[in-house]
């Protein structure tokens, strides 16, 4: 099944052209990664996908649905940047819970809901702390669980992880690597680093200067 559809996908800023007419389909439970330099357009292309960006002109579907003129949250999916994103104000469990309290959904089904994310991203201890309290590991959690909460099926990554050490990039590949499969969402990735491509990614899409060069699994990609 596809859950992701891009056909002849444009974005035009005054009269430069960023995004040239992407064409690309992302199957169902894929992590895919879009791999680029600086200013290529990958992320506009994300942020097109989830609705935070107006598209000039071509359609994306996720699954069966046009969704160009739907609002970021009809869309189904979750975006998680690499500033965090968070309200500095509230706790980490004010922060997970947010969207669902702005939904409606009772306290103790939220409560539960919370602790049920919290654990899985070994939040659990840190509910009460504010995000200023927490290292820059733990608040990229804080987004990942605020992003899975409300159970999404797309999950869209922007470079999240490039404000991290080395070592805890490392670690938190794996981890998104980890709940992509338990969760069987399907991802797609935004990056301009090589290696964290090809460590994540199912298929990568390569870009460069608003144009997809090649998409393919990592070894095919490079072994040409
Ligand atoms: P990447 O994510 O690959 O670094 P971006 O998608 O952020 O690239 O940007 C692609 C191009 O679009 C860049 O040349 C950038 O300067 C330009 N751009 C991005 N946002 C805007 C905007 N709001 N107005 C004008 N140009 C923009
Ligand atoms: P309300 O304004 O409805 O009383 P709060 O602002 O206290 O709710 O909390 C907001 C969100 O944080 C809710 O989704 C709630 O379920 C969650 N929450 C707060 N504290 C905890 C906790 N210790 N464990 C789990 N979830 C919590």
């Amino acid at each position: 099944m596809t859950a992701i559809t891009l056909s002849s996908v444009k974005k035009r800023y005054q009269k430069t052209d960023v995004v040239h007419g992407v064409d690309v389909e992302i199957e169902s439970g894929e992590f895919v990664v879009i791999l680029g330099p600086s200013g290529c357009g990958k992320s506009t292309l994300l942020r097109m996908i989830a609705g935070l960006e107006e598209i000039t002109s071509g359609t994306i579907a996720i699954g069966d649905t046009v969704v160009n003129n739907l609002e970021p949250r009809e869309r189904g999916c979750a975006m998680v940047f690499q500033n965090y994103a968070l309200y500095p104000h509230m706790s980490v469990a004010q922060n997970i819970g947010y969207a669902l309290k702005v939904a409606g959904m009772p306290r103790a089904e939220r409560d539960a809901k919370v602790l049920k994310v919290a654990k899985s991203v070994s939040l659990e201890p840190y509910l009460d702390r504010k995000p200023g309290e927490l290292s820059g590991g733990q608040r990229q959690r804080v987004a990942m669980a605020r992003a899975m909460v409300r159970e999404p099926k797309v999950f869209l990554f922007d470079e999240p992880f490039s404000n991290l050490d080395a070592k805890l990039r490392v670690a938190m590949r794996a981890e998104v690597r980890s709940l992509h499969r338990g969760l069987g969402v399907t991802s797609v990735f935004v990056t301009h680093d090589q290696t964290e491509a090809m460590t994540l990614a199912d298929r990568l899409i390569i870009m460069n200067a608003g144009v997809v060069e090649q998409v393919g699994k990592p070894s095919e990609v490079y072994n040409r």
